[in-house]
């Protein structure tokens, strides 16, 4: 397991550790925007092993700015479609927007809600 991670131009750093113990908190909860691109859609549904256009069509929804994670209603709120009961479904094909979390643009300016929803989050 990887040690502390620290980005240039941001703020915090953030503990991967702590993600054994949060319960995938940063995928559910309030609703929220999951992107992810044709590329990343394709990988999802080699991972998968599922046909593209049928991943397409069972897991995601079209917006205006592309395409994004459908969710489902739970006692915790919104969870995202492929949150299973281990974590993420298809941790290895995740969409960067995941793998990238929380070093997200705008970060910076958000430590409180950060500092709530990442037990991993060193600010
Ligand atoms: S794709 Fe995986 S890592 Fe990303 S929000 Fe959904 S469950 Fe979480």
């Amino acid at each position: 397991m990887r040690g502390l991670i620290k980005q240039d131009g941001f703020n915090f750093a953030f503990d991967p550790r702590a993600c054994e113990s949060c319960a995938s908190k940063c995928c559910a909860g309030e609703s929220g925007d999951v992107f992810a691109s044709d590329d990343e859609i394709a990988a999802i549904a080699a991972f998968l092993g599922e046909d593209e256009t049928a991943t397409r069509g069972i897991y995601f929804r079209k917006a205006r700015n592309g395409w994004l994670a459908k969710e489902r209603q739970t006692k915790r709120g919104f969870e995202c479609v492929f949150l299973g009961a281990n974590g993420c479904e298809i941790y290895a094909a995740r969409p960067a927007q995941c793998r990238t979390f929380p070093f997200w643009n705008g970060m910076n300016e958000r430590l409180d809600w950060l500092a709530q929803e990442c037990l991993g989050a060193v600010i």
